[in-house]
């Protein structure tokens, strides 16, 4: 049952359907897929001329390479140099929302080696075993390590529904598998286990508290993150309407829109005095904050709001996965 017409097919997540995506997969077609993050647009991560679809529906720039989705600390070793602290983290974390960054295996066995269009060139690998059942058992009906970059548009915000992928990718996949939204909301988080301590690159859902229990966190600066972390060089996450951002305190932000139509969403409200919103979501914890800011950042942007107004939570727990997703949205 195909209930999406058009080009582009979504359907139900069902065993059937995971194996005719495991059939596409096997034969170099681009399948969306739900994780417990977002939604995925996956490929064999083994295959070079599979892989270079990816980066073409999307429009994604070549040197950002790709995470591979892995079924565990096995499947892991064998794509990549795994040491101490890596290991301690997969343990920890595995299946769950951290990517890891380790360097590419030197295997000789060619089945075992990524090709340089996954990696952008890189010798290094990122890779992640994701903990939704639906992704698990693409991994494991393919037997391939599957490259799956969010199923957005470069530049645009990540998918948490199927009907989003499918409202960005248009045909340009062969099938959506529809497993509803996503629950955390937000991409991975993304660490380079490389070198002596490990560097956060990306915020997510395994946070920097979790982080520093198992293994020695870096403390450097920015610059230097940003430089091994190809992904932040580029524009991601933003709207097609302009998205300011509220500190929580001051009024100011509120003032200047007057007589404009704006969407607001955050944990407080906007000033009752000031609050002549089109749309507002106010969220009761950090956790639904970050399961619905893509979701309303793609509704405020359809719902003729002419700017978007976002409170910038504090950086506690995963308020630091968004903030670092609004900023980044806002080009800030
Ligand atoms: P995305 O797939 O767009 O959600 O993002 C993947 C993130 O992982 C990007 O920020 C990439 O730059 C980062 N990444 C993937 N592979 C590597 C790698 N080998 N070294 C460093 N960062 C990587
Ligand atoms: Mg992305």
């Amino acid at each position: 049952m195909i209930y999406e017409t058009s080009e582009t097919k979504i359907v139900p997540a069902t065993r059937e359907w995971i194996a005719s995506a495991a059939e596409i997969i096997k034969s170099g077609g681009l399948v969306a897929f739900p994780t417990e993050t977002v939604y995925g647009l996956g490929a064999n991560a083994l295959d070079g001329g599979a892989v270079g679809k990816i980066f073409k529906a999307k429009g994604r720039p070549q040197d950002n390479p790709l995470i591979l989705h892995v079924s565990g600390i096995r499947d892991a070793m064998k794509y990549a140099e795994v040491n101490e602290s890596a290991e301690a983290m997969m343990h920890a974390f595995w299946p769950g929302p951290l990517t890891i960054v380790m360097f590419s295996t030197a295997s000789a066995d060619t089945d075992c080696q990524v090709p340089s269009v996954t990696r952008a060139n890189l010798g290094t690998v990122a890779l992640r075993a994701p903990l939704h059942p639906v992704a698990i058992s693409l991994i494991e009906s393919t037997g391939f390590p599957i490259a799956a970059p969010s199923a957005n548009r470069s530049g645009r915000p990540s998918p948490t529904t199927a009907q989003a992928v499918a409202d960005d990718l248009g045909d340009a996949v062969d099938l959506i598998l529809d497993g509803g939204p996503t629950k955390i909301g937000v991409e991975s988080t993304v660490v380079d286990a490389t070198r002596g301590s490990v560097a956060i690159l990306r915020p997510g859902g395994v946070t920097e508290e979790m982080l520093g229990k198992v293994v020695d966190l870096f403390e450097g600066d920015e610059g230097d993150i940003a430089h091994r972390s190809p992904g932040t060089r580029h524009r991601h996450y933003a709207p097609d309407i302009p998205l300011f951002l509220w500190d929580g305190e001051e009024r100011d932000s509120f003032v200047r829109v007057l007589g404009v139509r704006w969407c607001y969403m955050g944990l407080r409200e906007p000033p009752s005095d000031l609050d002549t919103s089109h749309r507002k979501a106010i969220f009761s914890s950090v956790d639904e904050y970050a399961r619905e800011l893509f979701t309303k950042l793609r509704e405020f942007e359809s719902c003729g709001g002419e700017i978007i107004i976002a409170e910038l939570p504090d950086g506690r727990n995963i308020g630091g996965a968004v903030r670092n997703r609004l900023m980044r949205a806002a080009g800030s």
